[in-house]
């Protein structure tokens, strides 16, 4: 068939205009069976990674199985050696050696692993009218009212007095119990209804519930409560002081899901920023000796400030990366100046439902492939590293240099809110930084949708960055 020739108007508006056209539009027939695939292996780290910790556990687990070895200090490494370390067991750090030296920079990823939760407090169990239940804390930025009448699973850890340390994932196995916060019965809920939605659900009121059989044959107080520290203890072997030292997290017992009929959303708990940290990982997984050294950052802590030793705010990092300048004799300054950070964090995705809190000219769209924030930040982008046009247009030609599928992302409409990652703490180590990931639906929900296509660009977007030769 003759193609019908374009007007000078068609062939203008195509040479000066910016209109991205759909994800699905531009998706090589070729991709879409390596973007199911991925989709795939993606959701089996979500149901194996609940926690920070589980997350780092199954990172090396995959990270082992392709040849990297843990770093030690003053370990000689040549180009294509593939190295991590564990940072306490909660955050993780992995390279592969590039065949350029340390003094031209380094390609990094920064993710973060840890998601919103409900903690559980260091004095936990008590029983009330029948009842056995457990107090938590939430961590991370939660709309409280979502996180009741859900199934919840318990992980975690305890750690004893002997240095020994208890692990428990209880909901995770087929046949095992859940947990739940209960909510008031709409017939009662009269006066809760008329409260504004953040005030409806007070954290104190986010207790877990965990029993209510009593102990046979006994006469004392708190029967059911007794009766809980004895199957933990049965279980565990842990008391109730064990709590105090103990980091156990009540998670959606949800596993990953595909949705819609057309199976192009996955629907899941801890997206944020799972899909993210695992984009990183399967991509660096892949490398053999890239130009560049490349290194993915899955760190704790980003959902409370990035604070902490395990946070990117942490000197780990640091010490990570000056080890691995030391190999070259590098000093770690010159090496931080010439390097690149993506900073891979989940941006909001445009929600029809909501649409007066989006500017829509500049949001993410689902699937629309990976998105980009120049900047962040909250009332004036405060907050944000605010990456320079330079480091912008650097990322457009490696993306599009690629065939990447991306968009521009603004988190929403200017003083809707706002929100910050890790890059601020990345750029201020004299590394420039941009943000980047994947837009999500519902983000912080006990269950947050992200479109396949989009999880499956920033996979290749990673890839894209860490094979970049440089600036
Ligand atoms: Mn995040
Ligand atoms: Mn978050």
């Amino acid at each position: 068939m003759e193609e019908k020739k374009k007007t000078v108007g068609e062939l203008r508006r195509e040479a000066l205009c910016y209109a991205p056209k759909h994800g699905y539009d531009r998706l090589d027939a070729k991709e879409e069976g390596a973007m199911q695939a991925y989709c795939e292996d993606y959701k089996h780290f979500l149901d194996a990674g609940k926690t920070e910790r589980e997350c780092v556990d199954e990172a090396i687990r995959l990270a082992e199985s392709r040849g990297f070895k843990p770093f030690v200090r003053g370990m000689e490494l040549k180009p294509g050696d593939k190295i991590y370390r564990s940072n306490r067991g909660k955050a993780l750090t992995l390279a592969v050696v590039g065949r350029r030296p340390l003094s031209e920079g380094v390609n990094i990823g920064a993710a973060h692993i840890d998601s919103p939760r409900l903690d559980l407090k260091p004095n936990p169990l008590y029983e009330e009218d029948g009842m056995a239940y457990l107090k938590t804390h939430y961590y991370g930025g939660i709309r409280k009212y979502q996180w009741v009448t859900i199934p919840l699973e318990l992980h975690g850890v305890v750690a004893l007095k002997d240095g020994s340390v208890r692990r428990l994932a209880i909901g995770a196995n087929p046949g095992d119990p859940v947990f739940t916060v209960n909510d008031l019965l709409p017939h009662l809920g009269a006066e809760q209804s008329k409260k504004p939605l953040g005030e409806a659900v007070p954290a104190e009121k986010l207790n877990i519930l965990v029993g209510g059989r009593p102990f046979p044959d006994d006469e004392g107080d708190n029967r059911i409560k007794l009766a809980v520290l004895d199957l933990l203890n049965q279980k565990y072997g842990i008391v109730e002081e064990d709590f105090i030292s103990a980091e156990l997290e009540a998670v959606p017992a949800f596993q990953a899901s595909d949705v819609g009929l057309d199976r192009s959303f996955v629907g899941a708990y801890g997206h944020d920023d799972r899909v993210c940290a695992y984009a990183e990982l399967a991509a660096i997984l892949e490398l053999s000796a890239p130009e560049r050294t490349a290194v993915c950052i899955l760190a704790d802590k980003e959902e409370i400030g990035s604070e902490g030793v395990s946070g990117m705010q942490s000197a780990a990092f640091d010490t990570f990366m000056s080890d691995l300048c030391d190999t070259q004799k590098v000093p770690l300054k010159a090496c931080y100046e010439k390097s690149f950070c993506l900073s891979a964090d989940v941006t909001a995705a445009y929600d029809p439902n909501y649409a007066d809190v989006y500017e829509k000219r500049n949001s993410a769209m689902v699937n629309f492939g990976i998105g980009l924030a120049k900047y962040t930040g909250a009332r004036g982008k405060s907050g944000s590293s605010d990456a320079s046009a330079e480091v912008v247009a650097y990322v457009r030609k490696v993306l599009d240099g690629t065939g990447v599928i991306w968009q521009m992302a603004e988190l929403g409409r200017v003083d809707a809110g706002g929100g910050g990652t890790v890059a601020c703490y990345m750029a201020n180590r004299d590394i420039d930084t941009i943000d980047a990931g994947v837009p999500v639906l519902s983000m912080h929900a006990p269950f947050e949708t992200v479109a396949k296509l989009d999880c499956y660009m920033t996979y290749r977007a990673m890839r894209a960055i860490y094979e970049a030769e440089a600036e």
